[in-house]
């Protein structure tokens, strides 16, 4: 409605219109009160153009108590008069009017300049003096007079016979704690033409009322306040003869007709819910939301837990920042999380050290109202104090040229230069403040401050408010925020210790040759598994008749150094082949097998867990002996190695600022840590944690506090009692320069560990951060008490990598042939898994070897088969056999 009335009315008129920022005080319901007034009288104004300056009148008085910082019972109680007087002239529209009617409005229209001017001229003032003044009290009692009789009056001409409410102008003057102070105070200071000459004294007052004290106090003591008032009212009048002359003569009433329709045909959409709706129809209940925005993941309001809107309100046609509704959080942060809509020209902020809270204040230039969307053509600026979210205290807005025009008018009225602040603690708070000069709105000035700096940030941002673009370097006033020194010298930071041996990420040597690797495939902490694949080829020529038929597999380990083999736990064959199983000439048999291998008692209480490689081989390479039973009794075994191969370890990183790191060699385990320049605003990265300025910054002000200067950061893992080693971070601080110079890192073995033997504690120097002062100051080293824990010796253990004990047949006549040597022969080297063999070619090309070690076989079977006939037999037969080519075929698949 406002919107289409703007061309007909003058532009002061429009000023007031506008709906100026209220603070607040807003929402107090006396004041919510006014707004339903203020309604009905303006659609009195359209019809009754007399009643025009009094709806003028009235609002500007609205607009001053809206601004303002503070409730103030005698203002409030002022408002309140007048709001129930004027609340009556609905009547009007019932009734003919009268002369006296008239009369009666001009004397109020006269009575509301009266009042008007005092509540402004009394807002201007200081609390301090506010109260001090105590003729303030009884300019308002006047005035609450004048209200009342004026009101009764009007009563009387409505013929209005109302008796329940009427107690709003009977009632007596309202006590204020702090006029009732002042009045002691006075009387023990000798009245307040002593205190005027004594500034101590009222700043004592000041204090006792909690109340803030500055020079303007004293001048306004010492000054008249009739004569503020008198150029209010002089100010006022002025504005209505501007004004409402020129709107009657022009036809106020045609202007109202055209109103009332827009009125009836004009439909809002409501930005809190979304809802069409009239201005007619819209009241303090009409519009339900909730407070905050809807929240996918928790599938609720962050407000409450209600499906029902829990907050009503009017309906509202734009977004604005009087109090939280869901909606506005999506369109305010779909404009501040992209960079294309906006450009900030400056933000100040500051951080509390002791709670994290942030105070932030932000002035730049609207491009967008939505990312990739269309630039905006009306010279738009937005304004953003606090952090945008429903449970802080928070304002967001936008300006276009038009906008800063009408309100620097309005402003230069009421004297309310405030934009928002978020707090009224003087010590902790975000604000923002139009700067006006020659009645315009030339720049802004932003301020934050937090509890633990002593000073605020205040910047001053000039702009064009025509353009809205910024015009001239924003102007520092003040600098908050924690300061560091400049140190005088470098720090030099002890060398780094490293306790325990270190371990090699490198296989103790290469698998022999002539045996094959078994791998590791899964396990239990108290077995490894071995597996691989077997194949067993019959060399006899296509056609004869030597078949082989081999009636039992079984296994047995040893580690190298060991000379006696031990039974597998147990066995597997994973071929669905059942034994016996006969092999044809020329054909071969090939299975998988997996074999599992006890741990010894010290190492299944290790308790450790390894995938894909066998923990109890990572001192010793195992060697895993198949052995193949023909169904004759003969037998055939193999031999083959496993040799523990290592992941690598990563080691020292080229962007690694510091790599510190001790071994277990036992577990044969590194632990390590790792920092890196951190990403985004972090100084350092610890492992996984950024560590940024504030996170520096907070320990640095609570060491200034505690005078402890070797701070523990609360990183690192420390206390699970299955940990195997634990870590800790201790920032170290340097009081005189007022900066962490480095951070101290201990690594230790865990509390599962009860020997303890090795551990690592280094130095990592921190980079300058933050804001430096370019003084320089001595530098001052933290007093150190973390050093490194008492440990046990640990003695280390030479193991053996390699023997011989494969390498000759036994001489006990026992196992047959236990055959070692013709193992290797057929191995092949097949590595690439699934595929497990290549026969012929394989074959033919490690005839020769196998040919010389047979003759070592033959002599050993021809020995044995002297002492036993059935041995003797068998013998005989591998003898036949091995040369003629029955070949055991091993292969391993790479896993
Ligand atoms: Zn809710
Ligand atoms: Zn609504």
């Amino acid at each position: 409605m406002i919107k289409e009335a703007e061309n007909h009315l003058p532009a002061s008129l429009v000023v007031l219109l506008i709906e100026s920022r209220p603070s607040q005080l807003s929402q107090l319901p006396y004041l919510q009160n006014t707004t339903q007034v203020l309604e009905s009288v303006s659609d009195l104004g359209r019809t009754l153009p007399f009643v025009a300056p009094v709806f003028m009148l009235f609002k500007i008085m609205v607009d001053i108590e809206r601004r303002a910082q503070e409730v103030d019972v005698k203002c409030c109680d002022l408002v309140e008069r007048v709001t129930f007087m004027l609340g009556h002239l609905t009547a009007l529209k019932n009734i003919e009017i009268t002369e006296a009617t008239r009369t009666v409005i001009e004397r109020m229209k006269v009575i509301l300049i009266d009042v008007t001017a005092l509540i402004e001229a009394y807002r201007r003032q200081r609390p301090v003096a506010r109260r001090l003044s105590l003729n303030n009290r009884e300019k308002f009692s006047i005035c609450a007079d004048k209200v009342n009789r004026c009101c009764n009056d009007l009563m009387m001409c409505l013929q209005i016979q109302q008796s329940g409410e009427l107690d709003v102008i009977t009632r007596s003057a309202p006590n204020d704690p702090d006029d009732d102070a002042a009045i002691l105070f006075l009387a023990d200071n000798g009245s307040i033409e002593n205190v005027k000459h004594h500034p101590e004294l009222v700043e004592d007052f000041a204090k006792q009322r909690h109340m803030s004290m500055d020079n303007k106090v004293m001048e306004q003591l010492n000054g008249n306040i009739n004569d503020a008032i008198a150029q209010n009212q002089a100010h006022i009048e002025q504005i209505l003869q501007d004004n409402v002359g020129a709107a009657i003569v022009g036809g106020m009433k045609a202007l109202a007709v055209e109103m009332n329709q827009a009125e009836l045909e004009q439909k809002f959409i409501c930005i809190q819910c979304s809802k069409e709706y009239r201005n007619s129809q819209n009241g303090p209940k009409s519009c339900s939301f909730h407070k905050a925005p809807y929240d996918g993941g928790s599938k609720s309001y962050g407000c409450c837990r209600y499906k029902n809107p829990c907050q009503f309100n009017y309906h509202r046609s734009h977004h604005h920042s009087d109090y939280p509704y869901g909606d506005f959080f999506a369109y305010a942060w779909g404009i501040m999380i992209y960079t294309d809509t906006h450009k900030t020209w400056t933000e100040v902020k500051d951080t509390n050290l002791e709670t994290r809270n942030k105070s932030y204040a932000a002035i730049g230039e609207m491009l967008r109202w939505a990312s990739h969307g269309n630039r905006i053509s009306e010279p738009t600026l937005f304004v953003q104090i606090g952090t945008i979210y429903y449970s802080d205290p928070y304002f967001f807005d936008t300006f276009t040229n038009k906008g800063l025009e009408s309100m620097g008018k309005v402003i230069s009225l009421t004297d309310q230069t405030q934009i928002f602040r978020t707090s009224e603690d003087s010590n902790e708070f975000a604000m923002a403040e139009w700067i006006l000069s020659g009645g315009s709105i030339t720049g802004a000035r932003l301020t934050v401050k937090v509890a633990t700096s002593e000073a605020p940030f205040i910047q001053v941002c000039p702009f064009d408010p025509s353009t809205c673009s910024k015009a001239g370097d924003v102007l520092c006033i003040s600098k908050g925020g924690f300061q560091s020194y400049t140190p005088e010298s470098e720090y030099k930071l002890p060398e780094n210790t490293r306790i325990g041996p270190e371990i090699t990420d490198k296989p103790v040597r290469p698998v022999r040759k002539d045996f094959k690797p078994v791998r590791l495939m899964n396990f239990r902490c108290e077995e490894d598994y071995f597996e691989g694949e077997l194949s067993v080829f019959n060399n006899h020529a296509a056609g004869s008749l030597n078949s082989i038929t081999i009636s039992a597999v079984t296994a047995s380990f040893r580690l190298v150094g060991d000379e006696e083999y031990q039974p597998v736990t147990n066995l597997d064959l994973k071929s669905l082949t059942r034994l016996p199983k006969t092999i044809a000439p020329k054909e071969s048999w090939n299975f998988r097998f997996s074999a599992c291998v006890p741990r010894s008692k010290e190492d299944i209480e290790m308790d450790v867990r390894w995938w894909n490689c066998a923990f109890i081989a990572r001192h010793r390479p195992l060697r895993l002996k198949l052995t193949l039973e023909e169904i004759a009794g003969e037998e055939c075994s193999l031999v083959s190695e496993y040799v523990f191969n290592p992941y690598p370890f990563k080691g020292k990183e080229e962007d690694d600022i510091a790599y510190l790191s001790f071994d277990d060699p036992e577990r044969f385990e590194r632990y390590a840590i790792r920092v890196k320049k951190g990403s985004d605003n972090a100084v350092l990265k610890v492992a996984h944690h950024d560590i940024d300025v504030t996170r520096l910054q907070k320990i640095v002000y609570n060491a200034i506090k505690t005078e402890e200067t070797e701070i523990d950061m609360e990183i690192g893992r420390v206390g699970k009692d299955d940990d195997l080693w634990e870590w800790r971070a201790w920032a170290l601080v340097d009081l005189s320069c007022r900066r962490i110079y480095a951070i101290k890192i201990l690594l230790q073995e865990g509390k599962t560990i009860k020997k303890k033997r090795f551990a690592s504690l280094g130095y990592v120097a921190v980079p300058s951060y933050g804001d430096i002062i370019e003084k320089t100051r001595p530098i001052q080293y933290a007093k150190e008490s973390v050093t490194l824990p008492e440990l046990q010796t640990y003695d280390v253990c030479e193991y053996a990598i390699d023997d011989d004990f494969d390498e000759f047949a036994p001489e006990t006549p026992k196992p047959v042939v236990q055959t070692p040597a013709p193992a290797p022969a057929g191995v092949s080297e097949s590595a690439t898994g699934g595929q497990s063999f290549d026969l012929p070619g394989e074959l033919t090309e490690r005839l020769a070897s196998i040919d010389q070690n047979l003759a070592g076989i033959a002599a050993t079977t021809e020995r044995l088969a002297s002492i036993d006939q059935s041995l003797a037999r068998i013998a005989a037969t591998f003898e036949l056999s091995v040369p003629q080519a029955t070949r055991f075929m091993m292969s391993q698949r790479k896993f």
